[in-house]
């Protein structure tokens, strides 16, 4: 499933294609939606947010498409009603004078109003969007200790998309090797130095693969590698799919555990459980 990063990626070549122009023709595959293509005619869309792994089209008359792309859905951005030859069903598209974004195999789309979008279950118990919301580094660090989460592992708060929004397999992964936190530890085991590092780490590393498709690993040493004939796999991350490798650090053999039915990459050097 994609992440926060690749969604917000998404959204912006929709956003690119919509953004303050007039819808002039809507398409809902889904009956209960159909009534919403004469009332959304003509409307401006004003901006594309994500939440998580959900993303938000909001018109100017105030209302808000909600979409999910759960593990299939795909947005294609095409010249106006230039469609593309594809098996997968059409689920939603919006046609402005220039442009088509076309929704594909997704089933979770709905429309609400916009000051009642905040109120849809997925989006009020989704927690924070990195990339949508201005999350600093404190307000993440005060999260982490909170009692609600703080005595949770982190292996299964990172995937929580009520923890934070957007964080998936191998963001997972990336946080905890940067704060130098053992996947068998909760933040209540940790040092303010390592919580202070987490909630950096999340922040940056998500910005960071948002903006440079992907890659998780430290830049100058990725390009270094990417010149030196490295694949893609090899240079992207610190520790993500790297099982039997060298750790960048020190050199230790990266590890691969399983950790909330997920698969977890950690150096059991830089990430040791703390002492009890
Ligand atoms: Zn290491």
């Amino acid at each position: 499933m994609p992440e926060g990063p690749e969604i917000r990626r998404a959204a912006d070549q929709v956003e690119k294609a919509l953004k303050g122009r007039a819808v002039l023709d809507l398409f809902f595959a889904f009956e209960r939606l159909q009534e919403y293509e004469e009332i959304l005619q003509g409307d401006v869309v004003e901006k594309v947010d994500t939440k998580g792994k959900a993303m938000l089209i909001r018109f100017q008359r105030g209302y808000t498409i909600y979409s999910h792309n759960q593990l299939y859905g795909k947005w294609m951005i095409r010249n106006a009603y230039n469609y593309p030859d594809t098996n997968r069903q059409l689920r939603l598209a919006l046609h402005n004078e220039k442009k088509s974004a076309l929704l594909y195999s997704s089933s979770d789309i709905e429309v609400l109003r916009t000051e009642e979008a905040e109120e849809h279950p997925f989006i009020q118990k989704t927690g924070p969007d990195l990339l949508s919301e201005p999350v600093t580094a404190e307000d993440l660090f005060e999260r982490f200790i909170s009692r609600r989460f703080r005595n949770r592992k982190w292996t299964s708060l990172l995937l929580d998309q009520s923890f934070i929004a957007g964080i998936g397999n191998y963001l997972r992964s990336e946080i905890l090797f940067k704060a130098g936190i053992s996947p068998s530890a909760r933040p209540s085991d940790c040092s303010e130095e390592q919580l202070r590092k987490a909630a950096g780490a999340s922040i940056d590393l998500t910005w960071q693969s948002y903006r440079h498709q992907g890659i998780t690993n430290d830049l100058e040493l990725a390009g270094q590698l990417k010149k030196q004939g490295v694949k893609r796999r090899n240079y992207r991350h610190w520790v993500f799919s790297r099982a039997g490798q060298p750790c960048r650090i020190d050199g230790t053999e990266i590890e691969k555990i399983q950790a909330a039915s997920r698969r977890l990459y950690y150096c059991p050097t830089c990430q040791k459980h703390p002492e009890r």
